[in-house]
């Protein structure tokens, strides 16, 4: 299958297919959600290897990162910094009550590249979550990185391949 990894491309197409975007939400939220989970994890295992984060880390630069103390510790401790220390300088708690990580883009991103990669939080880790079961109970928060993600993107393209879905444009002349 053929892949876009142009940034500006999938960031245009995630502009222009917003309605489009839309409405295959839509249509996702009546399919069966294992059905559609063994597709998207198919379309995910064989996209993710060709996609090169090191030339994208857009999700680095809008994500907000929650962090567990075990983690915050353990950065804190490879920084060689006081665990308080670290915590001042780099973590914020949300409004409800999480440890984030306090700059987007993450303080840690360096020419698209982690320099923590090793001791990167367990949400870095995950993103974009498409080998994780359920995935249509996630289309909001998986759909708002379609324009910056190109995983998301070119998983989300086959997968209305796969479906045979096509986009039915409202009809502005009535
Ligand atoms: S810790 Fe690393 S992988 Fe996680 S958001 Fe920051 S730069 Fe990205
Ligand atoms: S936004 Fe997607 S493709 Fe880009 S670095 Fe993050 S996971 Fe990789």
């Amino acid at each position: 299958m053929k892949l876009t990894h142009q940034l500006n491309v999938i960031e245009q197409a995630g502009t222009e297919k917003e309605a489009e975007n839309y409405q295959f939400r839509q249509f996702l939220y009546q399919q069966n959600s294992a059905d559609i989970d063994v597709i998207v994890h198919e379309l995910d295992a064989a996209i993710t290897p060709q996609v090169d984060c090191t030339a994208c880390g857009n999700c680095c630069q809008s994500l907000m990162i929650n962090v567990t103390p075990v983690e915050n510790e353990r950065l804190a401790s490879h920084l060689q910094m006081p665990v308080a220390e670290f915590t001042q300088q780099y973590i914020e708690t949300s409004l409800q009550g999480d440890m984030i990580v306090n700059t987007i883009p993450c303080h840690f991103l360096q020419n698209k590249c982690c320099t923590v990669y090793e001791y990167r939080f367990q949400e870095c880790r995950t993103f974009p979550g498409l080998h994780l079961p359920d995935f249509t109970g996630r289309l909001f928060s998986t759909f708002m990185h379609y324009g910056r993600c190109p995983i998301i993107y070119n998983v989300t393209e086959q997968l209305k391949q796969r479906l045979q879905w096509q986009y039915q444009p409202a009809d502005t002349d009535s």
